[in-house]
């Protein structure tokens, strides 16, 4: 394994983020692609892997960690292909067999938010937990669960952004935006929707605002029920939303008052502190979560 060359891609609706490694933490040399039309885009990320290839060896495995939808059923005929985006040019565009068709190695694509829940298991706050949740609030909601160092999927990646949530009596008036749901978590939580309904982002409203509130109650909703289902020893939230760090302590207050006393291991301030986390590594999780889908992909005497 000394001498492999791992290579990953962040793949993105806007920009792909392209590197190559020894280790997943370890980028040799890294570059960023804007996202056009499929061929334009794939062309680009060849010839970058070709030039790093030339000057660092041939690569031993890719990994992508990409926006989605994305068809992760080994079994499908369209398996690593992104489903629906509205995405000019991208739906139902096969990105794994283009990748692998240009740069013919072995190869691993799992969500970004996978990706992120991976690298945040290994490297980052989510370290030391063999069951993590990982969830993203941002743009959408998206989750993953990372167990034993590996994602926890197989006909698709968790979709646990969908799931329905108790209303507020203070927010019944709001319908949600999740185009499928109206008000499943991602309709209520996410960016587009505190937008929606407040006019501008969360960092711009005051803290006397009820957005506060009623976001912290629909995310501790969320988080309770991950618990429930999925026992992770730590839920780690990421994205934009949760760029404001004023979240963190009022989701760990209505958690615990959601739970009133339930499961044990949530019975004070200090357990819900050591189980809601912020991210630790913030931007570089993509590319390092990339490098580690690549590294699940390597063939060799380490894993057999
Ligand atoms: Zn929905």
């Amino acid at each position: 394994m000394s001498g492999a060359l791992l290579a990953g891609i962040e793949a993105g609706g806007t920009k792909f983020v392209c590197g190559v490694a020894r280790s997943p933490t370890d980028i040799l040399k890294s570059v960023t692609i804007p996202t056009t039309t499929p061929l334009q885009t794939i062309a680009l990320v060849e010839s970058f892997f070709r030039a790093a290839s030339a000057e660092f060896g041939p690569i031993s495995a890719l990994g992508v960690a990409s926006f989605g939808p994305l068809d992760l059923d080994p079994a499908s005929p369209a398996h690593g292909s992104i489903t629906t985006t509205p995405k000019a040019g991208w739906s139902g565009f096969n990105l794994m067999a283009a990748l692998v068709a240009a740069l013919n190695c072995p190869a691993a694509i799992d969500t970004d938010v996978t990706g992120s829940g991976l690298a945040e298991a290994t490297y980052g706050a989510g370290r030391g937990f063999d069951r993590l949740a990982y969830l993203t609030i941002g743009t959408g909601v998206g989750g993953a669960l990372i167990v034993g160092g590996a994602p926890l999927h197989r006909l698709s990646h968790p979709e646990m952004g969908h799931i329905p949530v108790r209303r507020r009596a203070d927010d019944a008036d709001f319908a949600g935006i999740c185009s499928f749901h109206g008000d499943c978590v991602e309709g209520l939580v996410s960016g587009p929707a505190v937008l929606a309904r407040y006019g501008r982002r969360l960092s711009d409203l005051d803290a006397g605002s009820p957005a506060w509130a009623i976001l912290a109650d629909y995310i501790a909703q969320l988080c309770l029920s991950i618990l429930l289902i999925s026992t992770p020893g730590r839920v780690i939230l990421g994205g934009g939303v949760m760029s404001n760090p004023a979240l963190y302590p009022l989701i760990r207050a209505e958690l615990l008052r959601l739970n009133n006393g339930y499961l044990t291991r949530l019975a004070d301030a200090g357990d819900a502190e050591h189980l809601i986390a912020a991210p630790g590594l913030g931007d570089r999780a993509g590319l390092i979560g990339a490098m580690l889908l690549a590294q699940l992909a390597t063939p060799g005497p380490n894993l057999s």
